[in-house]
């Protein structure tokens, strides 16, 4: 393709997006499709000669979108949404048309310089205070494997890079039983080890690390010649919300001298509304937070937002500067790539500073302000159903309920039931948790496009299915 073509063809695509956006209530919510059915219509090997691009168009809506899940609809109450605001993806158009490697200040300055500024937007918004910078890293995972990275070699006295971890003390890690699996990755990548990274029992409504226990691991793992080296806090945990008290926590990292990092990957974004900072409480005393605005807040995936209090301790562990990668002749500059585990990165600011000024702040709160209310609401209302029981009151747009049973009945299975025939029928998306290990199902508004209407209508199906499951 010629650029020439591009323009025309550039243009229709806007028209597909627009289309396809403006008609994403009509579709399901969840693929409806079955394994293999995709592949199948594939051919097994890459064509040798050219093929139309209308051919290949065709075969995108005949082929690829019946399989798709609409993460975009705005009755999508599964998992947590990932949000891309209109604005946002056109950012990223003008991202891709660039198409620049920004992984140091010379490489594209602007994007550096702008990352600096939209972080700091950013962190002022959430409440952190000054002296925390930021950087954009692709994803949540990657910013919680830098701190868990940071905590074995501040641990190690930076011996870990050079010398491996044979011969050194059993590095333990902390961590309540409801944080993210990309606590466990990232200590498995960092060659800690699963059995390292210490439960810390929960307790309350929210669910919170019970800081004696921690207090009390700590002290143990010192009395056996362990070597304790950070504490992972969550707030907004991605079962049912669970939050540790992070006061209580950093209180504890604080006379232990551990790095502490706080996962807020969901809930961070709701941060901008300052009745909700209370929630984190104590987070201006954490090593680093994560928040990714690519959930909540709608910069188009993928867009995590990384804050460190000292990111010299990050710079130490991750910075690595051959000849080739060297910047001379610019001092105090930033080269982010010194910040993140990839050496590439996208110029991922752009969307951000392109969301935050076409909607200002307001707009923003106001949107997850509604979300709350409206899954509050709903949650009051199916309380009041005799098949429905609340498992976990809401924590911001998020709660989990079941379907009770009749005696004698499975519980899990009924409410798996409740979930497939949910998705099957597709005009709501549900997914399923385990509390306490009982099967429960998730819901959560947060789609950037959902109105009061479209949670009605998620009443109007789960009423629907516990009673046809529960006559
Ligand atoms: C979504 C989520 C993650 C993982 O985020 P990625 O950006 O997909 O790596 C981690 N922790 C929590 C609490 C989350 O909600």
């Amino acid at each position: 393709m010629k650029w020439d073509e591009f323009r025309k063809r550039g243009a229709e695509a806007a028209e597909w997006a627009a289309d396809y956006h403006e008609g994403l209530r009509d579709r399901p919510v969840r693929a409806q499709s079955r394994p293999g059915e995709v592949l199948a219509q594939l051919p097994a090997a890459a064509p040798e000669a050219a093929e139309p691009l209308d051919d290949i168009l065709a075969d995108l809506d005949s082929t690829i979108m019946p399989g798709m899940t609409h993460w975009q609809h705005p009755r999508f109450f599964a998992y947590f949404p990932a949000n891309a605001a209109p604005v946002s993806v056109l950012a990223e158009a003008y991202v891709s048309a660039m198409a620049a490697q920004c992984m140091l200040w010379q490489t594209s300055p602007a994007a550096t310089e702008l990352e600096t500024r939209v972080c700091d937007w950013l962190r002022q918004s959430v409440g952190l205070p000054e002296g925390f910078a930021g950087v954009i890293q692709d994803s949540a995972s990657t910013a919680t494997l830098c701190a868990v990275l940071t905590m074995r070699e501040r641990a190690l006295d930076w011996a870990g890079n050079r010398k491996g971890l044979s011969g050194q003390p059993r590095l333990r890690i902390y961590a309540s039983a409801e944080v993210h699996t990309s606590i466990d990755r990232a200590i498995w990548i960092a060659g800690i080890g699963e059995e390292n990274l210490v439960r810390i029992p929960t307790n309350g409504p929210m669910r919170a690390m019970d800081s004696d226990a921690l207090r009390d691991a700590i002290a143990a793992d010192r009395i056996a010649g362990h070597l304790p080296a950070g504490i992972i806090a969550c707030v907004g945990g991605t079962s049912a919300g669970a939050t540790d008290d992070i006061t209580a926590v950093m209180e504890v990292a604080e006379a232990e001298g551990l790095y502490s990092h706080v996962d807020a990957a969901w809930a961070g974004a709701a941060m901008i509304c300052p009745e909700f900072q209370a929630l984190w409480a104590g987070v201006e005393r954490a090593d680093s937070v994560v928040l990714n605005p690519h959930k909540w807040l709608g910069a188009q995936f993928d867009c995590t937002t990384h804050f460190l209090r000292d990111p010299t301790t990050l710079v130490k562990t991750l910075a690595i500067q051959p000849e080739y990668l060297k910047t001379h002749g610019a001092d105090g500059i930033i080269n982010y790539s010194e910040w993140s585990v990839p050496l590439g990165r996208r110029f991922r600011a752009l969307k951000l500073w392109f969301l935050l000024r076409a909607h200002g702040l307001a707009e923003l709160r106001e949107m997850i302000r509604n979300h709350v209310a409206w899954a509050d609401a709903l949650c009051k209302r199916l309380e009041k159903l005799p098949q429905i029981e609340i498992v976990t009151q809401p924590f911001l747009s998020l709660f989990t309920f079941r379907l009770s049973a009749p005696e004698g009945g499975e519980s899990d299975a009924l409410n798996q039931q409740a979930v497939n025939e949910i998705n099957d029928e597709g005009r709501i998306y549900l997914t399923q948790t385990r509390i306490d290990g009982a099967l429960v199902i998730r819901f959560q508004a947060g789609a950037w496009t959902c109105t009061k209407e479209d949670v009605d209508v998620a009443y109007d199906v789960i009423r629907e299915t516990a009673e046809r499951l529960c006559p």
